[in-house]
């Protein structure tokens, strides 16, 4: 080899694969976080309140759901959340958008939801993420049935059926349902605020 190789093309190479490497190392570890959708990132309390009241004529008070499962916090829970735009119009969570934007840039984010629950709501959640985290890519969004298939490092999560089966960090995010219901075994967070402060 002649000598301006040895001088500047070799020197190149090297430190080109030892960014290579780096970039490499520091993907491999992240930490992969599994985020909610419904009572997470949608606020579909607004929608149970609102339709229970169209219905009912009186808005809930929220001291009046504290503590109780849907079903039993409001009578038509189930036609609600089989009726067409119950998902895609649901609010996004306050904060969510921007703390699941910094969040992606450092762990590893899939967003999973139980979506085969509700099989009509599987267009209304990709439209819904569409719009409000046009950052996710495809690839990072997993509709499922049961979560127990779900492994990960952290999950953020409302119904402890889902956290209990959860190998790693487990995340409870505060709702009515939840509401003093605390086996101790899951972290618990009131709001987007406080997963900014743990998490980043
Ligand atoms: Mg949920």
């Amino acid at each position: 080899m002649p000598n301006w190789y040895n001088l500047f093309v070799l020197p190149a190479k090297r430190k080109y694969n030892f960014v290579i490497l780096t970039i490499h190392i520091q993907m491999e570890n992240k930490k992969r976080l599994i985020v909610d959708m419904d009572g997470v990132m949608a606020d579909v309390y607004q929608q149970f309140f609102k339709m229970d009241a169209e219905e009912f004529g009186r808005r809930k008070a929220l001291e009046e759901v504290l503590g109780k499962i849907e079903k039993d916090a409001f009578k038509n829970e189930r036609a609600y959340v089989f009726r067409k735009g119950f998902f895609r119009e649901a609010p996004v969570m306050e904060g969510a958008v921007e703390t699941v934007q910094l969040l992606n840039e450092k762990y590893e984010l899939f967003i999973v939801s139980a979506a085969m629950e509700f099989p009509h709501s599987l267009p209304e959640k990709l439209e819904w993420l569409t719009e409000h985290f046009p950052f996710l890519s495809w690839q990072q969004l997993v509709f499922c049935g049961s979560k127990t298939v779900i492994k990960g490092d952290i999950m953020i999560d409302d119904h402890y059926k889902n956290l209990d089966h959860f190998t790693g960090r487990t995340i409870l995010f505060t709702q009515p349902h939840n509401y003093g219901h605390d086996n101790k075994i899951h972290e618990r967070v009131d709001d987007w605020k406080e997963i900014h402060r743990i998490l980043l």
